[in-house]
Protein backbone atom coordinates (compact mmCIF):
# COMPACT_ATOMS: atom_id res chain seq x y z
CA UNK A 1 0.00 0.00 0.00
CA UNK A 2 1.55 3.51 -0.88
CA UNK A 3 1.91 5.95 1.89
CA UNK A 4 -0.45 8.45 2.25
CA UNK A 5 0.50 12.04 3.75
CA UNK A 6 -3.10 13.60 4.07
CA UNK A 7 -4.01 10.88 6.62
CA UNK A 8 -1.34 11.09 8.51
CA UNK A 9 -1.81 14.87 8.51
CA UNK A 10 -5.30 14.21 10.41
CA UNK A 11 -2.89 13.59 13.36
CA UNK A 12 -1.67 16.71 13.06
CA UNK A 13 -4.52 19.21 14.39
CA UNK A 14 -2.59 22.40 12.89
CA UNK A 15 -3.70 21.65 9.62
CA UNK A 16 -7.61 21.70 10.30
CA UNK A 17 -6.53 25.05 12.42
CA UNK A 18 -4.94 26.65 9.61
CA UNK A 19 -7.77 25.51 7.44
CA UNK A 20 -10.00 27.45 9.00
CA UNK A 21 -8.93 31.18 7.53
CA UNK A 22 -9.42 29.84 4.44
CA UNK A 23 -5.72 30.38 3.27
CA UNK A 24 -3.60 27.77 1.79
CA UNK A 25 -1.46 26.27 3.85
CA UNK A 26 2.07 24.90 2.79
CA UNK A 27 4.32 23.87 5.49
CA UNK A 28 7.86 23.53 4.54
CA UNK A 29 10.15 24.74 7.20
CA UNK A 30 10.41 21.30 9.01
CA UNK A 31 14.06 21.29 9.58
CA UNK A 32 13.41 24.65 11.48
CA UNK A 33 10.71 22.85 13.88
CA UNK A 34 7.88 19.66 12.89
CA UNK A 35 4.51 19.94 13.39
CA UNK A 36 3.30 18.06 16.67
CA UNK A 37 0.59 15.34 16.26
CA UNK A 38 -2.12 14.60 18.64
CA UNK A 39 -0.28 11.85 20.85
CA UNK A 40 2.29 14.50 21.40
CA UNK A 41 0.21 17.56 22.32
CA UNK A 42 -2.15 15.25 24.80
CA UNK A 43 1.21 13.94 26.01
CA UNK A 44 2.23 17.27 27.33
CA UNK A 45 -1.02 18.46 28.82
CA UNK A 46 -1.85 14.95 30.49
CA UNK A 47 1.32 15.63 32.12
CA UNK A 48 0.39 18.94 32.89
CA UNK A 49 -3.34 18.16 33.94
CA UNK A 50 -2.59 14.48 36.04
CA UNK A 51 0.38 14.80 37.26
CA UNK A 52 2.40 18.05 37.46
CA UNK A 53 4.91 18.46 40.44
CA UNK A 54 8.82 18.53 40.45
CA UNK A 55 10.85 15.31 40.07
CA UNK A 56 13.17 13.45 42.19
CA UNK A 57 12.23 15.38 44.68
CA UNK A 58 8.96 14.90 46.72
CA UNK A 59 7.97 11.55 48.30
CA UNK A 60 4.21 12.28 47.85
CA UNK A 61 2.12 9.81 45.50
CA UNK A 62 2.08 12.56 42.86
CA UNK A 63 5.30 13.92 42.88
CA UNK A 64 6.29 9.86 42.80
CA UNK A 65 3.80 9.86 39.61
CA UNK A 66 5.60 12.85 37.99
CA UNK A 67 9.19 11.04 38.41
CA UNK A 68 7.69 7.04 37.63
CA UNK A 69 6.43 9.64 34.17
CA UNK A 70 9.53 11.62 33.39
CA UNK A 71 11.85 8.54 34.14
CA UNK A 72 9.84 6.21 31.97
CA UNK A 73 9.97 9.03 29.33
CA UNK A 74 14.07 8.87 29.52
CA UNK A 75 13.85 5.24 28.97
CA UNK A 76 11.55 5.67 25.86
CA UNK A 77 14.54 7.74 24.54
CA UNK A 78 16.65 5.81 25.48
CA UNK A 79 14.92 2.78 23.27
CA UNK A 80 14.82 5.48 20.31
CA UNK A 81 18.88 5.95 20.47
CA UNK A 82 19.48 2.26 21.20
CA UNK A 83 20.66 3.24 24.67
CA UNK A 84 20.03 2.53 28.25
CA UNK A 85 18.11 5.44 29.88
CA UNK A 86 21.28 6.44 32.64
CA UNK A 87 22.74 7.37 28.89
CA UNK A 88 20.43 10.07 28.04
CA UNK A 89 20.72 13.41 29.69
CA UNK A 90 17.77 15.93 29.12
CA UNK A 91 18.71 19.50 28.08
CA UNK A 92 16.67 22.32 27.11
CA UNK A 93 17.34 21.94 23.19
CA UNK A 94 19.67 20.40 21.03
CA UNK A 95 21.99 24.17 21.43
CA UNK A 96 21.57 23.16 25.02
CA UNK A 97 23.06 20.14 24.59
CA UNK A 98 26.02 20.64 21.95
CA UNK A 99 27.10 23.55 25.20
CA UNK A 100 26.50 21.48 27.76
CA UNK A 101 29.12 18.86 25.65
CA UNK A 102 31.15 21.77 25.33
CA UNK A 103 31.00 22.92 28.85
CA UNK A 104 31.78 19.49 30.44
CA UNK A 105 34.65 18.58 27.85
CA UNK A 106 36.59 21.75 27.95
CA UNK A 107 37.33 20.96 31.54
CA UNK A 108 40.04 17.82 29.95
CA UNK A 109 41.17 20.57 27.60
CA UNK A 110 44.89 22.11 27.81
CA UNK A 111 46.19 24.93 25.55
CA UNK A 112 47.05 23.47 22.41
CA UNK A 113 45.00 20.81 22.38
CA UNK A 114 42.74 20.95 19.05
CA UNK A 115 39.14 20.70 18.58
CA UNK A 116 38.04 19.81 14.70
CA UNK A 117 35.16 21.52 13.65
CA UNK A 118 32.85 21.59 10.49
CA UNK A 119 31.74 24.24 8.05
CA UNK A 120 28.98 22.44 7.90
CA UNK A 121 27.71 22.67 10.91
CA UNK A 122 25.04 24.72 12.56
CA UNK A 123 25.91 27.66 14.65
CA UNK A 124 25.04 25.01 17.56
CA UNK A 125 27.92 23.28 16.64
CA UNK A 126 30.38 26.07 15.71
CA UNK A 127 30.08 28.67 18.25
CA UNK A 128 30.18 26.41 21.69
CA UNK A 129 33.92 25.39 20.62
CA UNK A 130 34.85 29.03 20.14
CA UNK A 131 34.22 29.82 23.96
CA UNK A 132 35.99 27.31 24.49
CA UNK A 133 38.70 28.29 22.37
CA UNK A 134 38.53 32.00 24.53
CA UNK A 135 38.00 29.90 27.64
CA UNK A 136 40.99 27.53 27.50
CA UNK A 137 43.09 28.17 24.64
CA UNK A 138 42.44 25.37 22.37
CA UNK A 139 43.19 25.23 18.76
CA UNK A 140 39.76 25.20 16.63
CA UNK A 141 40.41 23.51 12.54
CA UNK A 142 37.18 23.43 10.49
CA UNK A 143 36.64 20.34 7.70
CA UNK A 144 35.80 22.34 4.50
CA UNK A 145 33.02 21.52 2.00
CA UNK A 146 32.46 19.76 -0.96
CA UNK A 147 30.57 21.38 -3.68
CA UNK A 148 27.69 19.10 -3.56
CA UNK A 149 27.38 20.96 0.00
CA UNK A 150 28.90 17.74 2.28
CA UNK A 151 31.46 17.39 3.88
CA UNK A 152 35.25 16.79 2.88
CA UNK A 153 35.91 13.58 5.13
CA UNK A 154 39.24 13.48 3.11
CA UNK A 155 40.05 16.62 4.58
CA UNK A 156 39.22 15.30 7.60
CA UNK A 157 41.87 12.70 7.65
CA UNK A 158 44.24 15.57 7.14
CA UNK A 159 43.25 17.68 10.28
CA UNK A 160 43.43 15.25 12.41
CA UNK A 161 46.51 15.15 14.83
CA UNK A 162 48.33 13.80 17.72
CA UNK A 163 46.92 16.93 19.43
CA UNK A 164 43.27 16.61 18.59
CA UNK A 165 41.22 15.67 21.28
CA UNK A 166 37.56 16.62 19.64
CA UNK A 167 36.05 16.21 16.54
CA UNK A 168 32.71 17.88 16.60
CA UNK A 169 30.63 17.55 13.42
CA UNK A 170 26.86 17.24 12.33
CA UNK A 171 24.98 13.78 11.33
CA UNK A 172 22.99 15.53 8.28
CA UNK A 173 22.71 19.79 7.53
CA UNK A 174 19.84 21.98 7.92
CA UNK A 175 20.79 23.67 4.50
CA UNK A 176 22.40 21.09 2.24
CA UNK A 177 20.26 18.15 3.09
CA UNK A 178 23.44 16.07 2.83
CA UNK A 179 24.21 13.33 5.31
CA UNK A 180 27.94 12.92 6.80
CA UNK A 181 29.12 9.10 6.79
CA UNK A 182 29.54 9.19 10.42
CA UNK A 183 31.50 5.54 10.83
CA UNK A 184 34.11 7.25 8.69
CA UNK A 185 34.49 10.47 11.13
CA UNK A 186 34.35 7.93 14.12
CA UNK A 187 37.11 5.67 12.40
CA UNK A 188 39.38 8.56 12.09
CA UNK A 189 38.44 10.05 15.77
CA UNK A 190 39.50 6.86 16.88
CA UNK A 191 43.28 6.76 15.35
CA UNK A 192 44.09 9.20 17.37
CA UNK A 193 41.96 8.88 20.19
CA UNK A 194 39.53 11.91 19.75
CA UNK A 195 35.80 12.15 20.99
CA UNK A 196 33.12 12.16 18.17
CA UNK A 197 30.31 14.79 19.21
CA UNK A 198 27.38 14.68 16.98
CA UNK A 199 25.28 17.29 15.97
CA UNK A 200 21.95 15.07 15.49
CA UNK A 201 19.27 17.77 14.86
CA UNK A 202 18.20 16.74 11.95
CA UNK A 203 19.06 12.73 11.36
CA UNK A 204 17.19 12.09 14.75
CA UNK A 205 13.61 12.86 13.29
CA UNK A 206 14.25 10.42 10.63
CA UNK A 207 13.71 7.71 12.98
CA UNK A 208 15.09 5.40 15.41
CA UNK A 209 18.97 5.26 15.85
CA UNK A 210 22.13 3.95 17.22
CA UNK A 211 24.53 6.82 18.34
CA UNK A 212 26.92 4.03 19.95
CA UNK A 213 27.05 1.65 16.39
CA UNK A 214 27.63 5.03 14.30
CA UNK A 215 30.80 5.56 16.40
CA UNK A 216 29.65 8.99 18.17
CA UNK A 217 30.48 9.55 21.85
CA UNK A 218 28.08 12.33 22.71
CA UNK A 219 24.54 12.77 20.24
CA UNK A 220 22.48 15.89 20.66
CA UNK A 221 18.87 15.87 19.81
CA UNK A 222 16.36 18.55 19.23
CA UNK A 223 12.71 17.86 20.61
CA UNK A 224 11.24 20.45 18.03
CA UNK A 225 12.76 18.95 15.07
CA UNK A 226 11.49 15.29 16.03
CA UNK A 227 7.88 16.31 16.10
CA UNK A 228 7.73 16.95 19.96
CA UNK A 229 7.42 20.01 22.24
CA UNK A 230 9.83 23.35 22.26
CA UNK A 231 12.34 23.55 25.26
CA UNK A 232 13.62 20.02 25.29
CA UNK A 233 16.49 18.15 23.80
CA UNK A 234 18.56 15.23 24.48
CA UNK A 235 22.48 14.44 25.14
CA UNK A 236 23.10 10.97 24.44
CA UNK A 237 26.48 10.03 25.91
CA UNK A 238 28.46 6.18 26.30
CA UNK A 239 28.08 5.66 29.92
CA UNK A 240 31.90 5.45 30.85
CA UNK A 241 32.35 8.86 29.24
CA UNK A 242 29.68 10.33 30.61
CA UNK A 243 30.74 8.78 34.13
CA UNK A 244 34.12 11.02 33.76
CA UNK A 245 33.08 14.08 32.74
CA UNK A 246 31.98 17.06 35.35
CA UNK A 247 28.91 18.52 35.47
CA UNK A 248 28.71 21.99 33.75
CA UNK A 249 25.98 23.57 35.66
CA UNK A 250 25.16 23.35 39.34
CA UNK A 251 22.30 23.38 41.20
CA UNK A 252 19.61 21.13 42.66
CA UNK A 253 19.37 17.79 41.48
CA UNK A 254 22.72 17.54 40.60
CA UNK A 255 24.52 16.71 43.57
CA UNK A 256 25.88 14.02 45.92
CA UNK A 257 26.17 16.23 49.33
CA UNK A 258 26.53 19.94 49.67
CA UNK A 259 28.73 21.38 52.08
CA UNK A 260 29.67 25.13 52.49
CA UNK A 261 32.91 23.73 51.84
CA UNK A 262 32.34 21.92 48.68
CA UNK A 263 30.40 19.56 46.81
CA UNK A 264 30.27 16.10 45.14
CA UNK A 265 28.24 15.05 42.27
CA UNK A 266 25.40 12.59 41.75
CA UNK A 267 25.77 10.02 38.97
CA UNK A 268 24.95 10.90 34.93
CA UNK A 269 22.05 11.49 34.24
CA UNK A 270 21.36 13.74 37.61
CA UNK A 271 24.72 15.06 37.56
CA UNK A 272 23.96 17.57 34.29
CA UNK A 273 20.30 18.16 35.16
CA UNK A 274 20.68 21.24 37.48
CA UNK A 275 17.11 22.71 38.41
CA UNK A 276 13.68 21.28 37.45
CA UNK A 277 13.75 19.77 34.30
CA UNK A 278 11.72 20.27 31.39
CA UNK A 279 9.28 17.23 32.51
CA UNK A 280 6.50 17.97 30.47
CA UNK A 281 8.30 18.24 27.50
CA UNK A 282 10.16 15.39 28.30
CA UNK A 283 7.14 13.06 28.63
CA UNK A 284 5.84 15.01 24.70
CA UNK A 285 9.41 14.00 23.56
CA UNK A 286 8.71 9.98 24.51
CA UNK A 287 5.67 10.51 22.49
CA UNK A 288 7.31 12.17 19.63
CA UNK A 289 9.56 9.17 19.71
CA UNK A 290 7.02 6.88 20.21
CA UNK A 291 5.04 8.01 17.24
CA UNK A 292 7.81 7.94 14.96
CA UNK A 293 9.04 4.67 15.79
CA UNK A 294 5.59 3.66 15.07
CA UNK A 295 5.60 5.02 11.12
CA UNK A 296 6.59 2.68 8.27
CA UNK A 297 10.22 3.74 7.51
CA UNK A 298 10.70 2.30 4.80
CA UNK A 299 7.60 4.38 3.18
CA UNK A 300 8.20 7.35 4.60
CA UNK A 301 11.89 7.43 3.42
CA UNK A 302 10.55 6.47 -0.12
CA UNK A 303 7.90 9.56 -0.36
CA UNK A 304 10.20 11.97 1.62
CA UNK A 305 12.87 11.07 -1.74
CA UNK A 306 10.28 11.45 -4.54
CA UNK A 307 9.52 15.04 -2.77
CA UNK A 308 12.74 15.83 -2.99
CA UNK A 309 12.51 14.73 -6.17
CA UNK A 310 9.93 16.34 -7.71
CA UNK A 311 11.11 19.69 -6.05
CA UNK A 312 14.93 19.20 -7.43
CA UNK A 313 13.48 18.77 -10.52
CA UNK A 314 11.21 21.41 -10.43
CA UNK A 315 13.94 23.99 -9.57
CA UNK A 316 15.94 22.33 -12.95
CA UNK A 317 12.99 22.91 -14.92
CA UNK A 318 12.93 26.36 -13.86
CA UNK A 319 16.04 27.10 -14.16
CA UNK A 320 15.94 26.22 -17.60
CA UNK A 321 13.93 28.57 -18.10
CA UNK A 322 15.17 31.72 -15.97
CA UNK A 323 18.65 30.26 -15.54
CA UNK A 324 18.84 31.65 -12.20
CA UNK A 325 18.82 29.15 -10.06
CA UNK A 326 21.32 27.46 -7.87
CA UNK A 327 20.39 24.68 -5.38
CA UNK A 328 23.06 24.13 -2.80
CA UNK A 329 23.27 20.34 -2.08
CA UNK A 330 23.16 16.91 -3.62
CA UNK A 331 20.79 15.25 -6.34
CA UNK A 332 18.17 13.21 -4.64
CA UNK A 333 19.33 10.20 -3.58
CA UNK A 334 17.75 7.28 -0.22
CA UNK A 335 19.23 9.09 2.98
CA UNK A 336 19.44 12.44 1.07
CA UNK A 337 17.25 14.71 3.86
CA UNK A 338 14.26 16.23 2.38
CA UNK A 339 16.15 19.61 2.85
CA UNK A 340 16.85 22.40 -0.30
CA UNK A 341 18.33 25.29 -0.58
CA UNK A 342 18.32 27.42 -3.30
CA UNK A 343 19.69 31.05 -4.18
CA UNK A 344 18.13 32.72 -7.11
CA UNK A 345 20.47 35.24 -8.46
CA UNK A 346 19.58 38.76 -8.31
CA UNK A 347 16.71 38.48 -5.11
CA UNK A 348 17.07 38.50 -2.02
CA UNK A 349 15.86 35.08 0.06
CA UNK A 350 13.78 37.45 2.66
CA UNK A 351 11.82 38.71 -0.50
CA UNK A 352 11.07 35.06 -1.85
CA UNK A 353 9.76 34.02 1.08
CA UNK A 354 7.53 36.99 1.44
CA UNK A 355 5.79 36.34 -1.82
CA UNK A 356 5.91 32.67 -1.01
CA UNK A 357 3.76 33.47 2.16
CA UNK A 358 1.16 34.77 -0.48
CA UNK A 359 0.38 31.59 -2.01
CA UNK A 360 0.99 29.94 1.83
CA UNK A 361 4.29 28.28 1.65
CA UNK A 362 6.25 28.95 5.11
CA UNK A 363 9.91 28.38 3.58
CA UNK A 364 12.56 30.09 5.18
CA UNK A 365 15.22 32.69 3.96
CA UNK A 366 18.59 33.70 5.05
CA UNK A 367 21.83 32.11 6.56
CA UNK A 368 20.06 29.12 8.68
CA UNK A 369 22.29 29.98 11.20
CA UNK A 370 24.92 28.71 9.29
CA UNK A 371 27.24 31.72 7.94
CA UNK A 372 30.58 29.88 7.64
CA UNK A 373 28.74 27.29 5.09
CA UNK A 374 27.29 30.35 3.27
CA UNK A 375 30.86 31.79 3.25
CA UNK A 376 32.21 28.54 1.91
CA UNK A 377 29.35 29.12 -1.14
CA UNK A 378 29.94 33.25 -1.68
CA UNK A 379 26.41 33.77 -0.45
CA UNK A 380 24.88 35.83 2.29
CA UNK A 381 21.64 33.44 2.55
CA UNK A 382 19.60 31.15 0.28
CA UNK A 383 16.07 29.87 0.30
CA UNK A 384 15.23 26.53 1.75
CA UNK A 385 12.11 24.28 1.77
CA UNK A 386 12.15 21.37 4.28
CA UNK A 387 9.80 18.32 4.47
CA UNK A 388 8.23 15.67 6.36
CA UNK A 389 6.25 12.91 6.40
CA UNK A 390 2.87 14.94 6.32
CA UNK A 391 3.79 16.99 3.02
CA UNK A 392 2.53 15.90 -0.04
CA UNK A 393 3.26 16.71 -3.99
CA UNK A 394 0.17 19.68 -3.76
CA UNK A 395 2.97 21.29 -1.07
CA UNK A 396 5.88 21.19 -3.52
CA UNK A 397 4.05 22.46 -6.62
CA UNK A 398 2.65 25.14 -5.01
CA UNK A 399 6.13 26.45 -3.73
CA UNK A 400 7.13 26.12 -7.16
CA UNK A 401 4.29 27.78 -8.83
CA UNK A 402 4.86 30.43 -5.55
CA UNK A 403 8.35 30.34 -7.27
CA UNK A 404 7.97 30.99 -10.21
CA UNK A 405 5.52 34.02 -9.37
CA UNK A 406 8.21 36.05 -7.26
CA UNK A 407 10.60 35.82 -9.75
CA UNK A 408 7.94 37.69 -12.35
CA UNK A 409 7.11 39.88 -8.92
CA UNK A 410 10.56 40.16 -8.30
CA UNK A 411 12.52 40.67 -10.81
N1 LIG B 1 21.64 21.89 14.89
C1 LIG B 1 21.00 21.90 13.73
C2 LIG B 1 21.60 21.15 12.57
C3 LIG B 1 19.79 22.59 13.59
O1 LIG B 1 19.16 22.58 12.41
C4 LIG B 1 19.27 23.28 14.72
C5 LIG B 1 17.98 24.03 14.63
N2 LIG B 1 17.95 25.02 13.64
C6 LIG B 1 19.96 23.22 15.92
C7 LIG B 1 21.15 22.52 15.98
C8 LIG B 1 19.45 23.88 17.16
O2 LIG B 1 18.47 23.11 17.78
P1 LIG B 1 17.59 23.65 19.00
O3 LIG B 1 16.58 24.57 18.40
O4 LIG B 1 16.96 22.41 19.59
O5 LIG B 1 18.50 24.32 19.96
Amino acid sequence: MSFDPLRLRREFPIFAERAKSGRPFHYLDNAATAQAPDAVIEAVADADRRHRANVARGVYRLAEEATAAFEAARGEIGRYLHAPGDEIVFTGGCTAALNLAALSLGDRLSPGDRAVISTLDHHSNIVPWQLLKARRGIEIVAIPVTEEGGLDLEALARLVGPKTRIIALTHGSNVTGARVDLPRAAALAKTVGALLVVDGAQVAPRGPLDPRALGADLYAVSGHKMFGPTGIGVLWGRRELLADLGPAFGGGGMIGEVRLSGSTWAKPPARFEAGTPPIAQAIGLAAAANWITSLDHGAVEAHLNDLTARLLDGLAALDRQERRIRVIGPPARPGRLAVVSFHVEGLHPHDICQVLDESGACVRGGHHCAQPLMDAFGLAGTTRASLAAYNDAADVDALLAGLERAIEVLA
